[in-house]
């Protein structure tokens, strides 16, 4: 791939070309609506799913019909998320995230749907009402039956060393992370909104996404055939790549930097 980092730190000219594009895009839309994946929050040290090295390839994901029938199955998921917990916490938004809370600030993006579980959206300043999280987030945990909200520590806390967790104190539920596992109903609230704003947007900018993973992205079409540009900004190749306006493969934050700074 040429990156963006070719030549020294010299823009080549096509990819120049690419991101004066986007920052026009940007200065003139009404509606920006920003849909992001794991590609977003590799430079803030968190693993994607699919790159090479992703988490997909050191282990297999645990399906929700197994987390609720199989015990064994459940402190599968919390070892791992525990494992995994440190990177997590550790994690601060990334240049991607940050040029998104730029643009935020400067009323030049309206809204964020992001399939991200690390909450770094935000912690970049981005409001809470102005990000639609369609999987949910990882830095707590719930109920699944009675939704109570539990803190990692409370759960950390009295976790057994066989990892079992603990049942929900209010109503003798299981509590897993906030987050939608594969085979786990999508939430219809931010699934309803994201459609919302999928359609209002009149530029709709995918960062960091395989697009494969389904209905999340959906969202790009749907906003394509409802009259936004398409912009995908991805180091490597998408499904939906034929069906953009703009298709920029490179890394996310120096891209997205050069392009605010353009605005
Ligand atoms: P994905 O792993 O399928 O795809 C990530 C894409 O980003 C890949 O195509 C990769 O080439 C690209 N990429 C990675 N780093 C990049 C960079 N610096 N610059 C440019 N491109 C880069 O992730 P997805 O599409 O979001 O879908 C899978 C699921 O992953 C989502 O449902 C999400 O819930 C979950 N997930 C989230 C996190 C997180 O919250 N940070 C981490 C891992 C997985």
């Amino acid at each position: 791939m040429t990156s963006i980092f070719d030549g020294g730190g010299i823009l080549q000219g096509q990819r120049r070309n690419q991101v004066d594009i986007l920052s026009a895009w940007l200065r003139d839309a009404r509606c920006t609506v920003a849909f992001t994946g794991a590609g977003i929050s590799t430079e803030s040290g968190i693993p994607d799913f699919r790159s090479p090295g992703g988490i997909w390839t050191k282990m297999a994901p645990i399906e929700f019909s197994d987390f609720v029938r199989d015990e064994e199955m459940r402190k599968e998921a919390w070892r791992r998320k525990f494992a995994m917990d440190a990177t997590f916490a550790a994690a601060k938004p990334g240049p991607g995230h940050t040029a998104l809370a730029d643009l935020m600030t400067n009323d030049r993006l309206h809204h964020v749907i992001t399939q991200n579980i690390d909450n770094l959206h935000q912690d970049s300043g981005i409001a809470d009402d102005a990000i639609t999280e369609l999987h949910g987030n990882t830095t707590y945990a719930h109920c699944l039956s009675c939704r109570k909200r539990y803190e990692l520590d409370w759960i950390q806390s009295r976790l057994t060393p066989d990892f079992t967790p603990p049942d929900c104190s209010e109503c003798g539920g299981l509590i897993k992370t906030a987050t939608i596992s594969f085979g786990q109903a999508m939430p219809e609230a931010e699934m309803a909104s994201a459609d919302e704003v999928a359609r209002d947007a009149d530029l709709f900018l995918v960062i960091g996404s395989s697009l494969v993973v389904y209905p999340a992205a959906g969202f790009p079409t749907i906003a394509k055939q409802t009259g936004a540009r398409l912009v995908i900004i991805n180091r490597e190749e998408t499904p939906q790549d034929e069906i953009a306006d703009l298709v920029i493969h490179d890394e996310i934050g120096p891209v997205m930097q050069l392009a605010v700074a353009g605005v």
